[in-house]
C-alpha cells in the first residue's frame, strides 16, 4: 500500500532525524505519559518506545497499523489507538502528557490547537510541521510572521525551533522544508487568564489579526464595535504606539490589552 496523500503521509526515512525528535521529548519520571500523533509505519515510534515503553499512539490509517505493530514488536507495553486524532480523547493516554509527532501537514495547525487546549493536562509538545508554519509559531513581535498562531501557541509557553529537516529525509519527498519545534507549557498558564475567558481572548486576537495591514486600534474598533480612540488610549497607557499593527504586539501585550478592554 503506497503513501496516502490525503492523510499527509510523508514517512521519515532518515533515522537520525527520528532519533533526534525522540530524544527531544522532555519527559522524566514514570508519572508522565507520552502520546505520539500519526505514527504511520513507526519511523519515529521505535525511538520513542526505547525511551517510553508505555507509549500511546494515535493513527487514523488502519492500513498502517500492521506495519506499525510489526516494527514495534510484541512488547505489549504500548497502546495503539486507531482513530482520528481530532476525535481522540487525550485523557485515554493519561495526564500529565507529553505529545509528539511528525504531523500530517494538512491539519497540523488544528492538531496543535487541540493539543494545547488540553492544558494543564499537557506538559509539552514536540512537533514537526512545514518550516514556514514552525517559523510563524516561534515568531516574536515586530515581525511579519507574528500572527494568530504565534500568539495562540505562545500563550501556553515558550515556543522554540529545534531543527530543520530537508525534503530528502522523507518518502515521498514533500515540496517544502520541515522543522521541529517545541513548546514547554508554562506552569502558570491558569493564572494568566481565567479559563472561561480563553475562547473570548483568542477570538479578540483573531479579530485583531483580521486586517493585518491596518492599525490594530482601527481593526478592533471595526470588529469589536468600539471607538478607535478607546483602543488608542489603552495602547498609549501600555506605553505602546497607538498606531501599531497587530504583529507588533507580543503575547503579554495582547493579554494586557484584552484585560484592559474587557474589565471583569
Ligand atoms: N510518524 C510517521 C513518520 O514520521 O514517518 C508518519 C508521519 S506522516 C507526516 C503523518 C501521519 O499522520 C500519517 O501516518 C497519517 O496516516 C497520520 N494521520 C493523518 N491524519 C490523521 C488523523 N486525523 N488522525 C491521526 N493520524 C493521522
Amino acid at each position: 500500500m503506497g503513501p496516502k496523500k490525503h492523510l499527509g503521509q510523508h514517512f521519515l526515512t532518515a533515522p537520525a532525524f527520528a532519533k533526534r525528535i525522540a530524544e527531544a521529548v522532555p519527559a522524566s519520571g514514570s508519572q508522565e505519559k507520552v502520546l505520539e500523533i500519526g505514527p504511520g509505519r513507526g519511523a519515529l515510534s521505535v525511538y520513542l518506545l526505547e525511551r517510553f515503553p508505555k507509549l500511546h499512539l494515535v493513527e487514523i490509517d488502519k492500513d498502517a497499523i500492521s506495519a506499525l505493530r510489526g516494527k514495534l514488536g510484541d512488547s505489549g507495553g504500548y497502546s495503539i489507538h486507531n482513530e482520528d486524532v481530532m476525535k481522540f480523547d487525550f485523557s485515554l493516554a493519561g495526564f500529565p502528557l507529553h505529545v509528539v509527532g511528525n504531523l500530517p501537514y494538512n491539519i497540523g495547525a488544528l492538531i496543535i490547537k487541540k493539543t494545547l487546549l488540553y492544558t494543564p493536562g499537557i506538559l509539552s509538545c514536540t512537533f514537526m510541521v512545514q518550516r514556514e508554519v514552525a517559523e510563524r509559531i516561534v515568531s516574536g513581535p515586530n515581525s511579519k510572521r507574528n500572527g494568530f498562531l504565534s500568539i495562540f501557541c505562545q500563550f501556553f509557553g515558550k515556543a522554540k525551533l529545534l531543527f530543520h529537516v530537508p525534503p530528502g529525509a522523507f518518502f515521498p519527498r514533500p515540496n517544502v522544508d520541515s522543522s521541529v519545534f517545541q513548546i514547554i507549557i508554562d506552569t502558570n498558564v491558569e493564572s494568566k487568564l481565567e479559563s472561561a475567558l480563553l475562547n473570548d481572548f483568542f477570538s479578540f486576537v483573531d479579530n485583531g489579526f483580521s486586517m493585518r495591514r491596518k492599525q490594530l486600534a482601527k481593526t478592533l474598533a471595526v470588529k469589536r464595535g468600539r471607538d478607535k480612540e478607546f483602543y488608542c488610549g489603552e495602547l498609549r497607557q501600555m506605553g505602546m504606539d497607538p498606531a501599531l499593527r497587530p504583529e507588533d504586539l507580543d503575547v503579554s501585550g495582547w493579554l494586557d490589552l484584552y484585560k484592559r478592554t474587557h474589565p471583569q
